[in-house]
């Protein structure tokens, strides 16, 4: 048996990990990076050891160093979690070398399943289906042309050593296909370090179904049955339940019968999925999916799995990892009830889910009857740009699919994140369209519902309560109350709200307490508790906070007021309208003018890193260059102002 386990991650995975190892009587060493050292992942561990160098981002990709911890710390096992070095054969190759046991499958399947070519071909011969498809390598153009034009198109371009739906280009006629090859190839060879594409019929509007699967030494493999992923955002899945709406008993049996001979033939060992696309226009039909790869690891969205199967997937990767069976026949694997999770992440629905990183300055998740939280973040957490930016997942089960619907609207609703911009909103009406509530989503579900970002108007009970605090009610936000005299009593506010400029009077009646005025009506707001305010006798559950030149209020949406920057009285009225500010927390990649320069509208005047992908940086109107505060490689944050521009008429 495994007695201590280094858990070679971080966050909601790492605390999840460590959960089930504590309960299994296994001892944990968490490792972490700077940024990381106090994470709950951190404080939940036996052992915590720091990586170095401490600030490199990469420091959690450091095969050496991670093998060096766990030798270090008298480990006998790493958990590879999920991410980061999960599927990376030579991670898992150093640590057997190093004696220890690696909680994952053989090195070589991890190989195999690891090359989208390799794959495919691999379960062609197992006689699985897989994607009408080949791989580009040795392809002239015009080979390239006909092979691509047989299997009929539009085909997608993916690079074989993909993940995250990274480099993928989808192509709807000949003439396109060289460039999308090159475009995918550069993306490639930049993401993952190996150019190689394969081509793939694409699928059109198909929907994600996957079957979690397990394996032992002594030859046994079981299903757990199948997830649904079919919402996703740039081919990343967004939410994930199980069973599938609409599979009936022959799909399940041809579908988990393929997954099944796909894993016996890799001779997989431990918890992997398989997923596949299937065409859904006519229903989900045995003769309607494909292949598309297999994860040699445990997977985001594997607490659905454990709803409906009241099984701990964490628990039997231990077991089999330490060369015991899996502990129960297929026979005894049953279905029961319903699991929807939501991943709720730090990013902007808004503005193409860019990542919005930053410090977490208050985080409030429902305790609620059938709702399971799985989070590594608490109040004052950061959400580091370098990293995936998950917050939370949100899973809600019930007895039906609509119960445990109506449970997740219920928990994304009283879910609270303030001080990043978070996709909750967005999550809780994506899983109220009509698309998901009868069960028809498919994977380009959420590109069609772009108008379920838009943040409604503001109502008069959350103006007053942003213009509250932009006075600083309560004092210092720190909701300390009842010790400080206010200091002027009157204040004059201006916000933005809705692209306008609005000006409010605000005066203080008591700490915690003032009146708003707009000039036509007034409202008496007061400071509850840190998520709970009093408008006019109204209670409004909302956690309402300033932080530089925004305000944010979060309540049953997410908004935000940007309090106007002072205009140099010496300068045009247009200036500082136009400039630059960055988009989020980052790093700059690229800076491509100077002062003096005249810039076009839309030219590119910079770009920046965050989250592994780049931003262009674009001028919004005709412009001269006057100022340029960034340089390449700075870490920037959010809002800061990077190129200043005046906008030439
Ligand atoms: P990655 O390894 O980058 O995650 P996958 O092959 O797992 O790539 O595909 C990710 C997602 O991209 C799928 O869930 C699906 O939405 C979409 N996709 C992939 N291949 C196809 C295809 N041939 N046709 C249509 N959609 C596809």
């Amino acid at each position: 048996m495994i007695q201590k386990v280094l858990i070679a991650n971080r966050g909601e995975i790492a605390c999840r990990i460590i959960r089930t190892a504590r309960r299994m009587g296994i001892a944990t060493v968490a490792i972490h990076a700077d940024v990381d050292a106090e994470s709950p992942h951190v404080e939940m561990a036996d052992e915590a050891i720091a990586l170095e160098p401490p600030s490199s981002a990469r420091c959690y990709l450091d095969i050496d160093r991670i093998v060096e911890a766990a030798l270090t710390s008298s480990a006998d096992s790493v958990h590879p979690g999920y991410g980061f070095l999960s599927e990376n054969p030579e991670f898992a190759a150093h640590v057997a070398q190093a004696g220890l046991t690696f909680v994952g499958p053989p090195v070589e399947t991890i190989r195999v399943m690891g090359l989208k070519d390799i794959a495919r071909a691999r379960m062609i011969e197992a006689g699985v289906p897989v994607v009408p498809g080949f791989p580009e390598h040795g392809c002239g153009e015009s080979e390239l042309a006909g092979k691509a034009t047989e299997i009929g198109f539009p085909v997608l371009v993916k690079p074989v050593a993909g993940g995250g739906g990274i480099g993928m280009k989808s192509v709807d006629g000949a003439d396109e296909l060289p460039a999308a090859v090159a475009a995918a190839k550069r993306e490639a060879a930049a993401a993952f370090g190996n150019e190689a594409v394969v081509i793939e019929k694409l699928i059109d509007d198909p929907r994600h179904v996957e079957i979690q699967v397990f394996a032992d030494r002594h030859g046994n493999v079981v299903h757990t049955f199948e997830r649904d992923c079919s919402l996703q955002r740039r081919h990343q899945k967004l939410v994930e339940e199980a069973p599938a709406p609409g599979m009936q008993a022959h799909m399940r049996n041809a579908i988990t019968s393929a997954a099944i001979s796909a894993t016996s033939a890799v001779g997989y060992v431990g918890a992997g999925t398989v997923e596949f696309i299937a065409d859904a226009s006519d229903g989900l039909r045995s003769d309607r999916f494909w292949f598309l790869e297999m994860n040699t690891r445990l997977q985001v969205e594997h607490p659905v799995t454990e709803e409906v199967t009241g099984i701990d997937l964490v628990e039997w990767q231990f077991r089999v990892a330490a060369g015991e069976r899996i502990p129960v026949k297929q026979e005894r694997i049953g279905l029961k009830g319903h699991a929807i999770e939501a991943r709720l992440y730090a990013e902007d629905p808004a503005n193409g889910f860019l990542p919005s990183p930053g410090r977490i300055a208050l985080a409030r998740f429902p305790d609620a009857k059938g709702v399971r939280v799985e989070s590594g973040v608490r109040s004052g957490s950061q959400v580091p740009s370098e990293y995936d930016p998950l917050i939370a997942k949100i899973i809600a089960s019930g007895k039906t699919r609509e119960d445990a619907r109506l449970r997740l609207v219920e928990a994304l609703d009283a879910t609270r994140v303030a001080g990043v911009r978070t996709n909750r909103t967005f999550l809780r009406e994506l899983v109220r369209t009509d698309a998901f509530t009868t069960g028809q989503m498919t994977t380009g579900t959420v590109n069609r519902a772009e108008d379920l970002a838009v943040v409604p108007s503001p109502h008069q009970e959350i103006l007053a309560i942003a213009a509250a605090v932009a006075a600083g009610i309560p004092e210092g936000n720190d909701w300390a109350f009842g010790f400080a005299l206010w200091q002027p009593l009157f204040r004059r506010i201006v916000l933005i709200v809705d692209g306008m400029e609005r000006q409010f009077g605000v005066s203080v009646t008591s700490s915690g307490e003032c009146t708003i005025g707009d000039g036509s009506e007034s409202a008496r707001v007061r400071a509850v508790s840190v998520d709970r305010w009093d408008v006019n006798g109204l209670p409004i559950n909302a956690i309402a906070l300033r932080s530089g030149d925004f305000v944010r209020v979060h309540g049953r949406h997410d908004w935000q007021f940007e309090l106007p920057v002072q205009v140099d009285p010496g300068r045009d009225d247009h200036a500082g309208l136009v400039d630059v500010r960055a988009p989020m927390t980052g790093r700059i990649a690229s800076v491509h003018v100077q002062p003096g320069d005249r810039v076009e509208a839309g030219s590119c005047l910079a770009t920046m890193e965050a989250m592994k992908m780049e931003h262009s940086l674009e001028a919004a109107q005709d412009s001269k260059v006057t100022g340029v505060m960034c340089t390449v490689g700075r870490q920037v944050r959010e809002g800061e102002l990077l190129i200043s521009l005046d906008p030439i008429q």
